[in-house]
């Protein structure tokens, strides 16, 4: 099984590095990408628990971009995690998160919701490399009673249109392609069918962007079908990964639960090493 869309405690997954590779390598995952929301913080020792694991590891990110007040999941595969142009960038995308979350606890002690900001950032506070999120938000309205699920806080709170949601300041999807580039890597725009701005692909495709993310734990048989088609049809390669995050209230339930044909990654080989002779089928 390849998995290439996964997430840790350095941002709102709920296993650590080590725990994702464990569960990734008894689940029969042999490749393994580890996604986390603007931060790569998790990626040495995803590296290293794989390469004890013999799982083949590569090195990922999910940033979120922002267009038109709607926001952009993009995958990148096979950046440096080294990378100082792509660390000063998301140190900066982690600090709007910072500040939204503030926002968004602000915005509920207006409806006489009262939870400590400083608590629930307190992860992101101590260590400036891991990503805060609404989840985070999510889970302190659950302990503190206010929802039963992390998803319900979502429906009643969170979700655009709720009326704790606060639009997001973050870099469009063109700069957040031409980023990841920079730093090595391949771009894919994530979960389009979450995204459901199918009209906004060709663009995406005129930007760069290398790749859609076809298979996902959001995708049913005929969403898979169809993105693999617009996929066919802007001359894109395809990712797909389970989204784990741990937690029962979103993303799949397994590593491996989603897993990338082995023909698409053998084709992102390709591309990443630049061989443009085998990049359209
Ligand atoms: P943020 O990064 O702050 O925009 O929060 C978005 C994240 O929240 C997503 O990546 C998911 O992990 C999570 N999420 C989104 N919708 C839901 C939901 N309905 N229930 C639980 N988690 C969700
Ligand atoms: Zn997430
Ligand atoms: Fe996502
Ligand atoms: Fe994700």
């Amino acid at each position: 099984m390849i998995d290439l869309h996964t997430h840790t405690t350095a941002s709102d997954g709920r296993c650590t590095p080590v725990e994702l590779v464990t569960r990734a390598r008894r689940a029969g995952v042999t490749v393994l990408s580890v996604t986390d929301h603007d931060t790569v913080a998790a990626c040495g020792a995803a590296a290293a628990a794989c390469g004890a694991a013999r799982v083949d590891f590569v090195p990922g990110i999910e940033i979120t971009a922002a267009q038109d007040g709607v926001d952009v999941h993009v995958l990148g595969y096979f950046i440096d995690p080294e990378s100082a142009e792509l660390r000063a960038f998301l140190a900066e995308q982690r600090q709007r998160r910072l500040d939204r979350v503030r926002d968004m606890v602000a915005r509920l002690a207006t409806f006489g919701i009262h939870l400590d900001a400083d608590g629930i950032l307190a992860p992101a506070l101590a260590d400036g490399s891991k990503s805060a999120g609404r989840p985070w938000i999510a889970r302190a309205l659950v302990a503190a009673g206010h929802v039963a699920t992390p998803s319900e806080a979502f429906e009643r709170w969170l979700s655009r249109g709720r009326p704790a949601f606060i639009a997001r300041r973050a870099a469009p999807p063109d700069e957040v392609f031409a980023r990841i580039h920079e730093a090595g890597g391949l771009a894919s725009v994530a979960h389009p069918g979450l995204l459901a701005r199918d009209e906004w692909l060709p663009r995406f495709a005129d930007a760069h962007v290398d790749a859609l993310e076809a298979y996902h734990t959001e995708h049913d048989a005929g969403a898979t079908a169809h993105y693999l088609a617009m996929a066919g049809a802007l001359r894109l390669a395809v990712t797909g990964g389970s989204d784990f995050h741990g937690d029962e209230s979103h993303g799949g339930l397994s590593p491996g639960s989603v897993s990338l044909p082995r023909e698409a990654y053998d084709r992102l080989i390709v591309l990443k090493s630049g061989d443009t002779s085998q990049t359209t089928p």
